[in-house]
């Protein structure tokens, strides 16, 4: 019965090329236990959560392209697709370019399930996983578009949903804090000040004015990728290099005022912008923004980001004037200085935060 159920599996897919299992081809008609689940991350063309369920001798599975919600008040689609064989429950790896699904895929959880209904049009579990657990419901809405709901409170209470719409906090010009000690400092680039809100593995872009410049930056979406399911908002500043390898103001300007999505796509891989992250506004159901700097920072570095789009932007606490001179000889345009205690406050000024010019 698993034989001809994965017939569709086995026809998407080439197994001199892949190393994806290509399933039992046989079975000698014994029920297989059932009850396990598993996860997969995948980073294919576009970066999915597949959730598959033991049942009936394979692996039912569903493509999440938000990942298993955590929070009964977002459901999430989940598109129905081919069903896996059972060794699928422990597969990890690359599948090539070129072939079917190709990507990297990695376990993002597993574990086992009880099965409370099944049939067509809905089905009702209880997770027992390391990072999903509890009832979920998944129900189907048209052809092979399903929903999937957590039926149980949020697993942690204190889980807020994250805000939308926030802009960044603009800081205001000024000179050099006297009392140095109580500051700390980093580059100020001259870039785009933005948010970046990310959440199941997509980045939405917001300037200070509150417009969305996620598409005119398409490099920057790999930064969502790396954060798979975190869910978090980052104040940053979009920098591009000129020839010199200084910010360059007029190449960050064309950037931004690309409409075709040609033009675009030129543009970022001959001028790419790097995204400089400085702060951290939300983490995963919390907000930090009214937090001390010092607390929000020290958090952030935890966060360990850093990748070909996106870096921390260095802190210097209480080094003020020193950061100054040597920003100088670099030739960088000013240094902000944030209060170590001052909280983030989205789309406001503060004298908490001063940008200096050099
Ligand atoms: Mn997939």
């Amino acid at each position: 019965m698993a034989g001809d159920r994965l017939e569709r599996y086995r026809q998407l897919r080439d197994f001199e090329r892949t190393s994806e299992p290509a399933g039992a081809t046989t079975t000698d008609g014994e029920p297989a236990p059932s009850g396990r689940f598993v996860v997969q991350e995948h980073h294919a063309t576009s970066l999915h959560w597949d959730l598959r369920l033991e049942h009936d001798g394979a692996l039912a599975s569903w493509a999440v392209p938000k990942g298993i919600p955590p929070d009964p008040r977002q459901d999430h689609l989940a598109v129905r697709t081919e069903d896996h064989p059972l060794e699928y429950l422990d597969f990890a790896g690359d599948i090539p370019e070129g072939s079917y699904g190709s990507g990297r895929m990695s376990i993002w959880d597993r574990g086992t399930y009880d099965c409370r209904k099944w049939d067509e049009r809905e089905v009702l579990v209880t997770f027992h996983g390391q990072r999903v657990s509890g009832r979920y419901a998944l129900f189907r809405t048209k052809d092979r578009n399903w929903m999937i709901h957590r039926m149980d409170p949020p697993a942690d209470p204190e889980r807020q949903p994250m805000p939308r719409g926030l802009r960044p906090m603009q800081p205001v010009p000024g000179p050099l804090p006297t009392d140095e000690q109580g500051w700390a400092f980093q580059p100020a680039w001259g870039g785009l000040r933005v948010l970046a809100a990310c959440q199941g593995g997509r980045v939405e872009l917001t300037d200070a004015g509150g417009a969305e410049v996620t598409g005119a930056f398409p490099e920057v979406r790999a930064l969502g990728e790396a954060l798979g399911t975190t869910e978090v908002i980052l104040d940053g500043e979009l920098v591009v290099a000129g020839p010199d390898g200084r910010p360059d103001a007029e190449r960050l300007a064309r950037r931004r005022a690309a409409r075709s999505p040609a033009v675009t796509r030129r543009l970022s891989s001959a001028t790419p912008a790097v995204l400089l992250v400085g702060d951290l506004v939300w983490l995963e159901g919390r907000p930090f923004a009214p937090l001390p700097y010092r607390e929000r920072r020290a958090r952030l570095e935890e966060l360990g980001l850093g990748g070909p789009s996106w870096q921390v932007n260095p802190d210097h606490p209480g080094e003020g004037s020193a950061l100054l001179t040597a920003t100088r000889a670099q030739g960088l345009p000013a240094i902000l200085a944030k209060r170590l205690d001052s909280p983030y406050l989205p789309g406001e000024t503060s004298p908490h935060w001063v940008v200096v010019a050099v």
